[in-house]
């Protein structure tokens, strides 16, 4: 299968017959680092796009992706309302309804899990608006207008091969012991939206054991809401304490063949 990051939280999955979007946002402002050389009307082959949760740097792009694709949107509740107002019809979304629910697709098989959206600390909250400052006003309808929702972490098994997908790092231990029960091949897991996410994403590492690791969405996707993270430390703390798990640092946009 071939990998593809398009920075936040946005994969592309490419296999024989289906083109898995996980994600997928490409919309950045001008100071956006590392550059996002795609617009979302380059998409044209995603026939299945899953969503992580209803946060503007995850579904933005969804209605113009999924009108031109035609994809089927698999979404969590409420995120499904946000998406038909913005423009995606009713008809292609599918809503998850319970925890760990199965959909099956020739050959792939994708399975939806209940999870959390991480708690931004004080840290963090103060050190943004201190940073974004007067330019708040301009930002609210972003954040506004696209409520969290119901959070989801997908599973799938495409090739013979487990690759688990966070959007957010809200999981709770019981949540990720629960996963962990599995075998994990590729982790994918989000480093934003708290001061200690180098720790906190370790610790989907220690649940989930995966065989490897592919550090996301600390890029400075949307300055001066975000800023880049340092992703340093918790590379050191795999090398460290999971030897056995390959971390794999991917350049926005270059695929990657498992
Ligand atoms: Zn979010």
């Amino acid at each position: 299968m071939e990998l593809t990051w398009f920075g936040t939280a946005g994969f592309r999955i490419a296999t024989g017959k289906h083109t898995i979007l996980i994600d997928p946002y490409l919309s950045r402002n001008e100071k956006a680092l590392p550059k996002q050389s795609l617009k979302p009307s380059d998409i044209q082959d995603g026939d299945l796009i899953f969503i992580s949760h209803g946060h503007f740097d995850h579904i933005y792009d969804v209605p113009l992706i999924a009108s031109k694709t035609g994809a089927k949107v698999y979404c969590g509740k409420d995120i499904d309302d946000t998406l038909t107002q913005k423009g995606v019809k009713r008809e292609q979304i599918n809503g998850v309804n319970s925890d760990g629910e199965i959909f099956d697709f020739n050959g792939i098989q994708a399975q939806a899990f209940f999870s959390k959206h991480v708690q931004f600390d004080w840290w963090l909250i103060i050190k943004t608006f201190a940073r974004v400052n007067f330019r708040l006003l301009r930002y609210l309808p972003l954040i506004r207008d696209y409520p969290v929702g119901k959070v989801l972490s997908w599973r799938f098994i495409i090739e013979g091969k487990v690759i688990h997908h966070f959007g957010s790092a809200g999981s709770t231990m019981d949540e990720l012991e629960r996963l962990g029960k599995q075998p994990t091949d590729i982790l994918l897991v989000p480093l934003q939206g708290h001061t200690r996410i180098a720790q906190i994403a370790h610790k989907y590492v220690e649940a989930l054991q995966p065989k490897v690791v592919i550090p996301n969405h600390q890029d400075n996707f949307f300055p001066p809401i975000s800023t880049m993270i340092d992703i340093q430390p918790f590379v050191e703390r795999v090398k460290q304490i999971n030897p056995n798990t390959d971390i794999r640092i991917l350049e926005i946009n270059k695929t990657v063949t498992f």
